[in-house]
């Protein structure tokens, strides 16, 4: 053993380093190992804070209003801290109806709090989205300019004392000894009170793993084009559109293809046709920017929280599926105490692995 901590954090994307500064917040020691491996999720995202229309079950739903609703402090903290300031639109979420019939059924659905758009209210709301039949707002949800979120907490982390930062990968976990001790491929060894998986689609990749993790990567391509036609995301055509900036992003594919990170033709044609749909003639703008990143996505696409009932010295925060960027700043803040020794918190047994043994 080479280095010691309370907390080992295996990996360095949005649930890595809000729970490694939330626990480094309480006082307590944390090294973060991270390799940025290519397809990490927390950069390669669109940024959405959608908890209305990610249609999650109802005992889950309070809890994504809660993370969305959490957003507007974290980021004064972190601003306050960094300087950095990350863009957060709360304009309000439109979902576009295909058709009039299918206005009818999300006006049927609706909740309580959308507002119900008919084809002159959504053409008042979005000029450019003149034509469509229809279809919901949902107020204050909206993006978040992911890739600055990361830089800001890059600095955060960088900035504060109780952190280590690593940068390499973990290539196993022993949880024989009363303190675990996590290995990396370089021959560090690092033992701790605590380990947190935070490592994204390659949670299951590493070897002393107490059970078999539901998680597996699921690619998305998202593209970037020169044109500003929308202020609100819009959710139309199978896909969506985010302002940001002067731009707009356009996503996104869903692709069981493995960890293959490259985007690809097919890709990029499938985008245009979901720009198209929902503002025609945007996908003639000049094309900025074409990635993908992998979704770390689990059975039922809601995240594993908390300790290993039987390892109880392995916490997750993996599995983040669609929602990482909704949900992990919040998760941070249900899972420092628990990194503090405490074992239980409502929120994070309603998200527990154990869920996948029933
Ligand atoms: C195309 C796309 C669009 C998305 N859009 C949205 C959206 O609009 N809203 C939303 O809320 N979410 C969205 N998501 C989902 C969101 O990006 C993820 O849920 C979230 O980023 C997961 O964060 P993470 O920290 O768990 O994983 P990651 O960001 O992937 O970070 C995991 C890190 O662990 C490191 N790592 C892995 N294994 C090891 C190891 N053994 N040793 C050391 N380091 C390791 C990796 O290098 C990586 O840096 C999207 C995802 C994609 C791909």
């Amino acid at each position: 053993v080479t280095t010691t901590a309370d907390v080992i954090v295996i990996g360095g994307g949005i649930a890595g380093l809000t729970a490694a500064l939330a626990a480094a917040a309480g006082g307590l020691a944390v090294v973060v190992i991270d390799s940025a491996r290519p397809g990490a999720a927390s950069r390669a995202a669109a940024g959405m804070l959608a908890p209305s229309v990610e249609g999650m079950p109802p005992h889950i739903t309070p809890l994504a209003l809660e993370a969305r609703d959490f957003y507007p402090d974290f980021l004064a903290a972190l601003h306050a801290r960094t300087g950095v300031d990350v863009p957060l639109n709360r304009a309000g979420i439109i979902e576009l109806a295909a058709s009039g019939g299918q206005r009818d059924q999300l006006f049927t659905r609706a909740n309580d709090t959308a507002h119900r758009l008919d084809e002159r209210a959504v053409a008042a709301l979005e000029p450019s989205l003149a034509g469509h039949a229809g279809g919901l707002l949902y107020p204050l949800d909206g993006a978040v300019d992911n890739v600055l979120l990361m830089t800001a907490l890059d600095r955060a982390v960088a900035s504060e004392p109780n952190i280590r930062r690593l940068y390499g990968d973990a290539h196993s976990m022993d949880f024989s000894d009363v303190r675990p001790i996590v290995q990396t491929t370089d021959g560090t060894g690092v033992e701790a009170a605590t380990v947190l998986l935070a490592s994204g689609a390659w949670a299951t990749q590493i070897a002393g793993l107490p059970r078999r993790l539901p998680v597996a990567p699921v690619h998305g391509q998202l593209l970037r084009l020169d044109a500003a036609p929308v202020r609100h995301v819009v959710y139309g055509g199978g896909g969506y559109l985010i302002p940001r900036g002067d731009s707009v992003i356009v996503g996104a594919t869903s692709e069981d293809v493995g960890f293959d990170v490259h985007t690809n033709a097919d890709g990029h044609a499938a985008l245009l046709g979901i720009a198209a749909s929902i503002v025609p003639g945007v996908e003639k703008c000049p094309v900025l920017d074409h990635w993908s990143g992998l979704r770390p996505m689990t059975p039922d696409t809601l995240p594993i929280l908390g300790p290993d009932p039987d390892c109880p010295a392995l916490v997750y925060a993996c599995g983040f599926s669609r929602n990482g960027i909704l949900l992990a700043p919040w998760a941070a803040a249900q899972l420092a105490p628990i990194l503090a020794g405490e074992r239980r918190s409502a929120p994070v047994d309603l998200l527990s692995v154990r869920r996948f043994s029933k």
